[in-house]
């Protein structure tokens, strides 16, 4: 027998209360009785977003609402800023390619810390962008970036926006989208909110949607303005994902019992935890700037990080991630989003002692678990 724990960033573990409510026989999606779970769930993403707005609910993974946020704001040839230090910042860089938009990038080595002070000179040298477009979390390196600091430069210049990808970033830590004046602010349903993947959020301010009147890029599934006014009437514009609908009002209900200040203390300590643990092994963690949502962590000398995420998901059923793209065999990551606690870090650090050692590193077992115990006592 083998249990299986999934401390990936994506998808992340599910809790109970929610696969069961997901069970249920499907209800039809043109009826009050959904309508009235459109009505909570719209409620309690305000709450998650902090915002008084509406937030969009889409049947799509999380780029779906990425996209939607360059296709419902922009016009071909508008000009965006993008930051490029990771995979998901290169996916900002894309989905502008793909619609004629000309990005300004903004090139940080993958891990090392973002200085706002580059989005000001790129502001100041380019004062006809129409967005600054950023993660909250780079999921692929585990940096966090500094997501106030940026908006607070941006609101200054009334014709930019602040799009964050918030993906790996809301429900882990703080990102009020009305107190920090982000105008788009997007999520997805796979990461910190508990579901499966399957529906993509995007909370949208007044200022957006002035850029929404004025854009011109082609809209048809995602359109934002039909969307919005769909969800006046507690519906949407084409067959919701219902039972992820469904699942998204039990998951938010938990959250709003926890209290966001609660799931952000948590989540936080978790990722102390986790990094602690990966030090007291004399690991490195590879992010300048560590998000909580996921650890990266650096493979010892001589160590392919690929044969440290394989033999934590083959032989001890812990799966976590391994590095992509530039970083593959460099790094491996654990997660520390959603619905996890202290157990399951340390669950994390033994399988990656055991694996550590099966690698032939040099360390004394149990002082990873020992330090992870030491930050995890008070939670
Ligand atoms: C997971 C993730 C996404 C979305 O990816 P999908 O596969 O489309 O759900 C986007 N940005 C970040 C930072 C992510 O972690």
């Amino acid at each position: 027998m083998q249990k299986r724990y999934l401390l990936a960033p994506g998808p992340t573990q599910i809790p109970p209360e929610v696969l069961l409510k997901m069970a249920e026989p499907i209800i039809h999606h043109r009826n009050p009785l959904f309508e009235s779970i459109v009505a909570e769930v719209r409620e309690n993403l305000k709450y998650l977003f902090e915002t008084k707005n509406e937030v969009l609910i889409f049947a799509s993974s999380g780029t779906g609402a990425m996209e939607g946020s360059v296709t419902n704001m922009l016009s071909a040839g508008d000009k965006a800023i993008v930051v490029r230090s990771g995979k998901f910042g290169d996916r900002w860089a894309n989905i502008c390619k793909a619609y004629g938009v000309e990005t300004i990038a903004i090139e940080i080595p993958w891990g090392d810390a973002m200085d706002p002070a580059d989005i000001e000179k790129a502001l100041k040298n380019n004062p006809d962008a129409k967005g600054v477009y950023i993660q909250a979390t780079e999921t692929s390196t585990g940096a966090k970036f500094p997501v106030k600091e940026i908006a607070d430069i941006v609101k200054n210049y009334p014709d930019t926006l602040m799009v964050v990808d918030a993906i790996t970033g809301l429900g882990v830590f703080e990102l009020p989208q009305d107190k920090w004046n982000i105008d788009v602010l997007v999520g997805g349903s796979q990461k910190a909110l508990m579901l499966p993947p399957g529906l993509a959020f995007a909370g949208v301010s007044d200022k957006a949607w002035e850029f929404n009147k004025k854009s011109k890029l082609p809209k048809f599934y995602f359109n934002w303005a039909k969307e919005f006014a769909n969800l006046q009437k507690n519906q949407t514009n084409f067959t919701p994902a219902i039972s992820l609908i469904v699942g998204l009002r039990e998951s938010l209900r938990m959250i709003k019992e926890e209290g966001l200040e609660n799931v952000y203390r948590r989540i936080d300590i978790l990722a102390k935890a986790t990094r602690e643990g990966a030090m007291a092994l004399g690991l490195k963690i590879f992010a300048k700037t560590p998000s909580a949502a996921v650890t990266a962590i650096v493979a010892p000398e001589g160590i392919d990080g690929q044969a440290i995420y394989k033999s934590l998901w083959k032989k001890y059923g812990v799966t976590g991630a391994g590095g992509q793209d530039q970083l593959k065999g460099k790094i491996f990551r654990i997660a520390t989003l959603g619905y996890a606690d202290k157990y399951d870090v340390i669950t994390a650090i033994s399988a990656l002692e055991f694996t550590l050692k099966d690698l032939g590193y040099k360390f004394q077992m149990g002082v990873g678990v020992a330090k992870a115990l030491e930050c995890l006592k008070d939670l």
